[in-house]
Order: structure tokens, then C-alpha cells, then sequence
């Protein structure tokens, strides 16, 4: 019976939520394995004593945060954005823009290995997923409309985050 129901929940909560919105259809996927294996794999019985359920819904259920509403979305500390589920590190303050698109967004990943870029044709929709290149949980989407240098915007919902202050050591 519950697992009738979770996904026509999910459609339902999806469909009435905001999404991050891609001004051109070219796709930028690069790491485009879509059977990728992460460091930390968990079944969605431990992930959900761990996460709250919204943070549940979107890292693990591909959720998105209501535009505008997001705790980082104007937050302009220097520090660290990292994963909230596995605690990796995912964005630096520095690569942090003010994109007007109601997400915190980025221009480039921490580094190379920080997040994995999947395709996302669901929603009706041609994007490319960011997911957590440790846990695979899901973060938000990247769209070719960035500032330089990449040219990229990785459009993130705050509450896939945890922020940490710079000057304190990994
Ligand atoms: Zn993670």
C-alpha cells in the first residue's frame, strides 16, 4: 500500500513546487553514467533517521525547495557549503553569485570530484542533475547560463547544505 502511494506523493509535491529554470535546452553533462556507484550508499530506512523530511525529499527524492525561500539563498558568509547528508565538501563562498533565479548558485563545484552532473529529462524537462559525488544525494541542477569563467550556474537548494565557516580546519 505505502509504496503505491509515495510516488503519487512525490508527483503530487513536485508538481507544486518551483523549479530552478533553464533558459536554453543544451544540456552540459559530462560525467553522464547513470550507474554510478558513491562512497556512501545507505538504504532510504537510514537516510530517513538522518535527514529531516524535507531535506528527505529533496536530497533523496529529487525535491525542489520553494524558489526564495531557501536559508543561503542571500547568505554571503565566507566558508564552505557542504553536503548535508554526508557532510562533503561541496561549493566554496568564493563561487557563490547573486543569479536572481531565488536558489543559492555557483559557478564551479569545490572541486572535480565534489559533485556528479547526471541527465534529468523528467518534468518534462531537459537538465542536468547535481548530485553529491559522495552519497549521490541529489542538490539541484546545472544550467549554461553562469558568469565566467565556467559559464555555468549550479542552481543548489540551500537545504541540501550545511554551511561552515571559514579559519576552521577540515
Ligand atoms: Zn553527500
Amino acid at each position: 500500500m505505502k509504496k503505491a502511494i509515495i510516488p503519487v506523493i512525490s508527483i503530487l509535491i513536485l508538481s507544486q513546487l518551483s523549479f530552478c529554470q533553464q533558459k536554453g535546452d543544451k544540456s552540459v553533462t559530462e560525467n553522464n553514467s547513470t550507474s554510478t556507484t558513491f562512497e556512501i550508499e545507505k538504504p532510504d530506512s537510514e537516510w530517513k533517521k538522518i535527514l529531516t523530511p524535507e531535506q528527505y525529499q529533496v536530497l533523496r527524492e529529487k525535491g525542489t525547495e520553494y524558489a526564495f525561500s531557501g536559508k543561503y539563498y542571500l547568505y554571503d558568509k565566507k566558508g564552505i557549503y557542504r553536503c548535508a547528508a554526508c557532510g562533503n565538501p561541496l561549493f566554496d563562498s568564493k563561487t557563490k553569485y547573486h543569479s536572481g533565479s531565488g536558489w543559492p548558485s555557483f559557478y564551479k563545484p569545490i572541486d572535480e570530484d565534489a559533485v556528479v552532473l547526471r541527465p534529468d529529462n523528467s518534468d518534462g524537462m531537459k537538465r542536468t542533475e547535481i548530485l553529491c559525488g559522495r552519497c549521490g544525494g541529489h542538490l539541484g541542477h546545472v544550467f549554461e547560463d553562469g558568469p565566467k569563467p565556467t559559464g555555468l550556474r549550479y542552481c543548489v537548494n540551500s537545504i541540501a547544505m550545511e554551511f561552515e565557516k571559514k579559519n576552521k580546519k577540515d
